[in-house]
This record gives structure tokens, C-alpha cells and sequence, in this order.
């Protein structure tokens, strides 16, 4: 039986090793339009990997996974982030969990991974050709006729495509249903000068909404001298990845800078604060766990001069900085790269796979895992997991498919 891989990263060279030893008389070959495989495994994490998470901080997938989730949810059972974790464990790879559920190699070192699976690719004698770019794929009988640009003709009796984010033009004769690919995982440029002179603050815990949308998220921000970074821009910018891209990354955005509480804990807050200090400077005492930069603009933006004490807010200044706290308006106005992490959300519409094998409903024999699917995440390791799980369900449905001895 031979089968061909295109693309030779995360899930690519994943499925590529189970499937030869699930199968080990499969003829494998993996295609590659790179110089090398893995390259981008190679700088995930900032060169650290963060290959997998506990899930632990996790209770619905959707949280971590905004399109996709009830198609992880199902493979999971077979292969999910316990089986991740112990695979790359099994062969040598000590791993350690950091903040949030994040898993990384010990050795802090992504290199360790694509070594890993590069190595095994040899040992197990799986042929892949780099420098391969494929741009025609056609059924031929139950075959799929494979061409690419470095004149590679392949006929082969499976097909996988791991591809990867982005477009893929050498699916449009198979008339796929394709959701349009979008950037996900940026941070937002915002325009308010008195927030962006404020650089470098972490606001431990705020939520983020965009107004006239369901789309919220929390956690950590990151003031930058663009507009916002962190956890909680990245994961609002996941959940609203395509409704952003329609509006041309222009927005309204409400920050709640005392996370979830809502505005009449945030005004009986502030009032006994004031009943306890009040002959205390506003602009030096006050009761959030803001940084004192912040809160000293969030006090001018309110109304509130720096030379008042809380004594002298009376209902109307202390209402209006309730309402700065809870509710503080913004505009989105573009987005930039995070650290060059960049995933698209978009690819191959679910409605076309089969969610137990992830073979193509439309031509049998045809196989799709990683972000050529339309499945992407949160960051913090569960991009990755989504890559090594369809990987290897794919290499379970192949060597299912034709069984041991063929
Ligand atoms: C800078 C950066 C850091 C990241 N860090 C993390 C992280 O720490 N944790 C995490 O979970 N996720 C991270 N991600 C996301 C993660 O890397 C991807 O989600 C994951 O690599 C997807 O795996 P994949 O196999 O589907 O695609 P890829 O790893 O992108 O592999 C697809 C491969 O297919 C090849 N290809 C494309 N078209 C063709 C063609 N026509 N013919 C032949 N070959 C082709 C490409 O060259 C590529 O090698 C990061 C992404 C980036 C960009």
C-alpha cells in the first residue's frame, strides 16, 4: 500500500511515524515544499516548543479551541493530551508544565522535538522529498495522481493533506468545501494616546468584550505602544478572528478592568473605600489591583483631578469612575503579528470529513489533519495538540483502512 503525505510538519511527520508503525509495509512518503521538514515546529514557543497542555484551566473545549471543538472533543478519545504527553515521554523527551497548563520540552529547547521525529522518520525508513511543493492532485480510479513542481509525479493509493494554515490552490478541482482562511492570534493596535503612554503595564486580571458581540475573554493584558497584548487580547482575538477580519480590524472594545465584576460591586467598592480613606489623595490610595500609572489615568479619564481626596469625590465623580472601571471604551484600529505567532483559522470545512477517520466524505482514500482543517486555538500548547491528535488519528484510520499486511 502506498500512502502520501503532503506537508512534512507537526501533523504531517506525526502521522507519517504512527502510521509506519501501526502499518510497517506502507510505502510512506511525505511531500515538503520546504527545505526541511518541521521548520515551523522548529521556532514554535519562541524556540521552546510548548507542545501540549494539561487542559487543565479548561472546562469546555470551546474555550481553547473557538472552531473545532466538538471534533477534538471526539478525538481525544483516541489520541488526545494524556497520549501526547506520554508518546513524546516514551521516546526520551522529558517534559515539564509551566504557567497556565503550558507543556514544554525540559531541555526548553524545540530543536529536541523535530530531532525526535526527524530521527524516527530515518529509522523507520519513510521516504520524504523536500523542496516538493505539490500543486495539482487528481483521483484516478480509487487512486489520487499526485504533480509537483519539482516534477514529481506520484500515483498513489492514499492521500493525506497536512498542509498546514493558508490557502491550498491544489484542492479547488476536488470542489471542497473551503472556509476562507483569516489570521488568527494578534494583538490590537489602539489608538488612545493616554493608554499607550502607559507601555509595559500587566494588568493581572481584566475582561475584554467587543460591544453588540458575545465575544469576551479574560486574563492578563499587556499594555504595548501600539494598544494591547497579553493573554486576554490574544484570546479575544481567536474567538473573534473572522468577525474582526470583516470589519477590517476596526472595533469598539470595552475593557472591564476589574475583570468580571459587575458595576455595582465595582461602586460599592470604591464607596467603602472611600468611607475608610477618606482624607486619602485619590490618585494614591485606591482599591483595585491596578498599577498606580493606570489608575492615575483611569482617575483623569474619569473626571477626577490628582489633587482630590476621596472624601471630595461626591456620587457623580465616583459614578463616573464606577463606570471608567467597569465599562472603559476603546476602538480597535488594526491588528499586528504576536511575536510572529501567527495561525489562520479557516481551511477545510468539518462538513467535509468523517469526524471518526478525518477521511474526505467526497473521495474516499483522501485524509486532512492540522490546520488545513478548519480547527485552530488559544495559544498555549493546543495548536500543536490539535496537529499531533488529527496526525495520528489519521495514521489509525489509514492502517485501519488496508490492516497490517498489505
Ligand atoms: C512562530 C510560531 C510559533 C508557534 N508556537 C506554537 C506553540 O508554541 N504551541 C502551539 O501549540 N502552536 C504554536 N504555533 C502554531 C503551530 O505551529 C501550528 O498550529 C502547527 O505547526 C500546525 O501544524 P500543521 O502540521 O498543520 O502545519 P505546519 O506545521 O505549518 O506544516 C505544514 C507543512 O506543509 C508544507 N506545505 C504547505 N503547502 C504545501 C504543498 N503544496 N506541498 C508540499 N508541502 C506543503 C509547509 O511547508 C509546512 O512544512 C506557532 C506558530 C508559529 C507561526
Amino acid at each position: 500500500m502506498r500512502v502520501t503525505i503532503i506537508g512534512g510538519g507537526a501533523a504531517g511527520c506525526f502521522a507519517a511515524v504512527n502510521l509506519k508503525r501501526m502499518a510497517p509495509q506502507t510505502d510512506i512518503t511525505v511531500l515538503e515544499a520546504g527545505r526541511k521538514i518541521l521548520a515551523k515546529v522548529a521556532i514554535t514557543g519562541g524556540g521552546r516548543c510548548n507542545l501540549t497542555n494539561t487542559f487543565e484551566g479548561i472546562s469546555d473545549l470551546k474555550e481553547a479551541y473557538p472552531r473545532g471543538d466538538k471534533l477534538m472533543r471526539r478525538l481525544f478519545n483516541t489520541f488526545g493530551p494524556r497520549e501526547t504527553r506520554s508518546w513524546f515521554e516514551k521516546e526520551g523527551v522529558r517534559l515539564v508544565t509551566m504557567d497556565e497548563g503550558c507543556i514544554f520540552p525540559a531541555s526548553q529547547d524545540a530543536m529536541q522535538i523535530v530531532r525526535t521525529l526527524s530521527n524516527l522518520m530515518t529509522r523507520l525508513g519513510i521516504t520524504v522529498k523536500t523542496g516538493c511543493r505539490v500543486h495539482e492532485i487528481r483521483k484516478e480510479g480509487s487512486r489520487f495522481r499526485i504533480i509537483s513542481n519539482d516534477g514529481s509525479d506520484i500515483l498513489t493509493d492514499q492521500a493525506a493533506v497536512m498542509t498546514g494554515g493558508g490557502s491550498s490552490p491544489f484542492l479547488s478541482p476536488l470542489a471542497l468545501g473551503i472556509v476562507p482562511p483569516v489570521p488568527s492570534l494578534f494583538t490590537f493596535n489602539i489608538g488612545d494616546e493616554g493608554l499607550r503612554k502607559r507601555m509595559g503595564l500587566v494588568v493581572p486580571v481584566v475582561s475584554l468584550g467587543i460591544p453588540g458581540t458575545n465575544f469576551r475573554s479574560h486574563g492578563t493584558l499587556l499594555i504595548t505602544d501600539w494598544g494591547i497584548s497579553g493573554p486576554a487580547t490574544l484570546k479575544l482575538s481567536s474567538f473573534a478572528a473572522r468577525y474582526l477580519n470583516e470589519m477590517d480590524y476596526r472595533s469598539p472594545l470595552l475593557i472591564r478592568w476589574l475583570g468580571d465584576m459587575d458595576l455595582e460591586d465595582v461602586r460599592d467598592l470604591l464607596e467603602s473605600f472611600r468611607t475608610e480613606h477618606a482624607r486619602k489623595l485619590v490618585s494614591s490610595a485606591h482599591p483595585a489591583q491596578l498599577p498606580g500609572r493606570l489608575w492615575e489615568y483611569l482617575i483623569e479619564k474619569s473626571g477626577i483631578r490628582e489633587d482630590k481626596r476621596w472624601a471630595e469625590t461626591g456620587t457623580k465623580g465616583l459614578n463616573r469612575l464606577a463606570e471608567t472601571l467597569f465599562a472603559d471604551p476603546y476602538r480597535i484600529e488594526g491588528r499586528c503579528a504576536f511575536k510572529e505567532e501567527f495561525v489562520t483559522c479557516g481551511g477545510v470545512a468539518l462538513s467535509e470529513i468523517s469526524y471518526k477517520t478525518l477521511e474526505c466524505k467526497k473521495h474516499p482514500g483522501l485524509f486532512f489533519a492540522g490546520e488545513a482543517l478548519d480547527i485552530d486555538a488559544i495559544t498555549g500548547g493546543f495548536n500543536l495538540q490539535a496537529a499531533w491528535t488529527t496526525g495520528y488519528v489519521v495514521a489509525k484510520s489509514l492502517s485501519e483502512s488496508y490492516g497490517d499486511g498489505d
